[in-house]
């Protein structure tokens, strides 16, 4: 099957599955990104502070592929926040990337103590009417970090970033991001790797004679979600691309929603993060 697109709010479209690169050193990024582009990935995500932009860029200078062919996501640290330097930051970045614009750029957290995001978001802004950023998002944005961001600028965030797999489902973000009309990207949508095993879940893989992974990536993607699992063993990147043909029913969607629980954050609450 051809891979997924979403459209997003200004217009632009984004891979629905794209390839994540959190804790991928730098010298093992060029491998790992050359691996998914050549499996097909055509969307890489990656941030700054995950120093390893330049291995990344490296792959995608590599591939030969036209400009217009994949898809780069990259995010401003939190350090990095307020309006001069975010733009430093990302002056920065695309050196890193030796690219000319990238197609997303994410305030990476709101980081809610420094008061810092509304004046990055501006910054975000200005980069896209630049266009070096094509399109400006947000990452583990609460209602009130992406209405203030509304209020402030009148710009929307074409999505927001958030910890989303099946023991963290995220409803009520994803009701707010319905109704202001922003995509839902999924993070950690493995869970890390750690929810694998759950026998629910290692069921209905069987039943659709897939790995409980391809099982959560199609969940995921059938629910709405833009998804960015991360691996660096060539045959898991190769398994969790090969997830468009599993169609889940309503009875396995249903399965999945119980699986839902309010305590299951792996990562750090937004609120709080540095
Ligand atoms: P993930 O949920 O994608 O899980 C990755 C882990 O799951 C792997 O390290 C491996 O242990 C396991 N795994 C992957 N594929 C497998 C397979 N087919 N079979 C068995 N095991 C498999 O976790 P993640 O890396 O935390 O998240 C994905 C991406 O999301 C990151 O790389 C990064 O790009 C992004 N992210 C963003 C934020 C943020 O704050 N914006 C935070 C965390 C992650």
């Amino acid at each position: 099957a051809t891979q997924p697109h979403h459209k997003l709010n200004d217009g632009s479209t984004i891979p629905s599955l794209g390839f994540g690169v959190w804790q991928v050193p730098d010298d093992g990024a060029a491998a790992a990104v050359g691996k998914a582009l050549a499996v097909g990935y055509r969307h890489v995500d990656t941030a700054a502070i995950y120093g390893n932009e330049r291995g990344v860029g490296e792959a995608l200078a590599n591939a030969g592929l036209a400009r217009d062919a994949f898809y780069l996501t990259t995010k401003v640290w939190n350090e990095a926040q307020g309006y001069d330097k975010t733009r430093r930051a990302f002056d920065e970045s695309l050196s890193r990337l030796k690219l000319d614009h990238v197609d997303l750029y994410l305030i990476h957290w709101p980081s809610p103590h420094r008061g810092l995001y509304v004046e990055t978001w501006k910054a975000l802004v200005e980069l896209k009417k630049e266009g070096r950023a094509k399109a400006i998002g947000v990452s583990n944005f609460q209602p009130d970090h992406l209405n203030r961001i509304l209020d402030a600028t009148g710009t929307k965030p074409v999505l927001n970033q958030i910890e989303l797999h099946p023991r963290f489902q995220q409803k009520k973000l994803r009701a707010v991001h319905a109704e202001l009309g922003i995509a839902t990207e999924a993070w950690s949508p493995l869970g890390q790797g750690k929810i694998l095993e759950d026998p629910v879940l290692v069921e209905l893989a069987r039943k659709h004679g897939c790995k409980p992974a391809q099982l959560i990536l199609a969940w995921h993607l059938a629910v709405g979600n833009i998804v960015i699992p991360k691996s660096v063993t060539p045959e898991r990147i190769v398994e969790n691309f090969a997830v468009f043909d599993i169609k889940l029913g309503e009875d396995d969607l249903a399965a999945i929603a119980k699986l839902d629980d309010p305590a299951g954050r792996i990562g750090p609450d937004p609120d709080k993060a540095s």
